[in-house]
């Protein structure tokens, strides 16, 4: 029995879940002797959570931020350690995180108070979180001895894991101050630990420790902006297509798309993509922002529009109504389109709208 398929807007997110178990390789191939917490945050990066989750059922763990997805994903049946990245918010979540058996990070007083007062049937593992010099979420170096002592203590908890999350680890800064740091505090104390992240995990060896925290380089995308996925080995798992919808010739002095902001200086074939601003692709990329056609590289034109962007022709033989386009991916990394328009791939990853059908290859 076939499937029925409508026909519609050519546009269309691929996943490559081949080049997402590749660079879960890679991932295992820098920290072989730690437990991988594969991050599925944001719906696996833009990509589909249990669909990543999936593909990676050789995880040792997942990280979520939300008690319904880790609850999610207990019901499709993964058995592995849950992890949610900003632990419970209120005391209400807590018979939850019992039943489905789900692992907190706590980090602040208020949620060591939660635990104590609640009276759960079973014990919970958690993740106590140093602020270790991000000044994001954890207790203080100079709280953290009595947070976990507290926690020690708590009938509600079993097993303690430390943890620590790096504000620099992508950047020359990178993370010996930090590190310096917990390792003050972890030092003598018998309890696993946990700081890395994807490029702590690729340029700090002496970072990983019992469990790793990838999240950006599983989807194929460098954390760095001096080094390139593929000089990583990691390959994009996701490539954004569309086609060529229609065509404009335009005259020497003629402008394209709202505002005008970009005028042909000679006559020009212009291409206009199915792909816009309400896609997630990024608004703010300007003229020149790559893009392939027929597999050949060109540049955008003018302003991204909610459901269309407009792409330089001009010399590409063959390009036309149909032609296929690549927005980013297989061909064309994320972060270059993430650099024009001033953000980071994270962003444009995330931001895949919901409107954009999906295929796994
Ligand atoms: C999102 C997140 C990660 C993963 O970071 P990447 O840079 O995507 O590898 C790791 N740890 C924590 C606490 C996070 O919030």
């Amino acid at each position: 029995m076939g499937a029925v398929t409508r026909p519609m807007r050519p546009l269309l997110a691929q996943i490559d879940l081949s080049a997402l178990k590749h660079n879960f390789g890679v991932v295992r191939g820098h920290a072989p002797h730690s437990r991988s917490m594969v991050v599925i945050k944001a719906n696996g990066y833009g990509h589909g959570m249990l669909r990543v989750a999936h593909a990676l059922e050789a995880a040792d763990g997942y990280a979520v931020l939300n008690v319904d997805e880790a609850v999610a994903l207990r019901e499709a049946g993964f058995k592995q350690t849950i992890l949610l990245l900003e632990g419970f918010f209120s005391a209400d979540e807590l018979p939850t995180l019992a039943e489905y058996r789900l692992t907190s990070v706590i980090h602040c007083q208020e949620q060591i108070e939660m635990l104590e007062m609640a009276g759960l049937p079973v014990k919970l593992d958690v993740f106590l979180k140093l602020n270790s010099g991000m000044n994001r979420l954890g207790f203080r170096p100079e709280d953290f001895g009595a947070a976990l002592r507290r926690l020690e203590t708590a009938r509600a908890v079993v097993r303690i894991t430390l943890m620590t999350h790096f504000a620099c680890a992508d950047e020359v800064q990178g993370i010996a101050a930090q590190l310096a740091c917990f390792d003050r505090l972890a030092t003598g104390l018998d309890a696993p630990r946990s700081l890395a992240n994807s490029a702590a995990i690729l340029r700090y060896p002496e970072t990983h420790g019992d469990w790793v925290r990838p999240g950006i380089m599983l989807y194929g995308s460098s954390p760095f902006a001096d080094a390139s996925a593929a000089s990583l080995d990691l390959k994009p798992v996701m490539t954004l297509t569309s086609t060529i919808i229609g065509v404009q010739e335009l005259q020497a002095g003629e402008a394209v798309g709202y505002g005008a902001t970009f005028r042909a200086e000679q006559p020009s074939r212009v291409g206009i993509v199915a792909c816009g601003y309400a896609d997630g692709y990024p608004r703010h990329a300007p003229t020149g922002t790559p893009a392939l056609v027929n597999g050949q590289r060109s540049r955008i034109l003018g302003r991204v529009s909610m459901d269309m962007l407009c792409i330089d022709l001009t010399g590409l033989s063959g390009a036309g109504i149909g032609s296929p386009v690549t927005l980013w991916g297989k061909g064309l990394p994320v972060e270059e389109i993430a650099a024009a328009a001033g953000t980071i791939s994270y962003e444009l990853l995330c931001a895949l709208a919901a409107r954009v059908p999906v295929v796994e290859i």
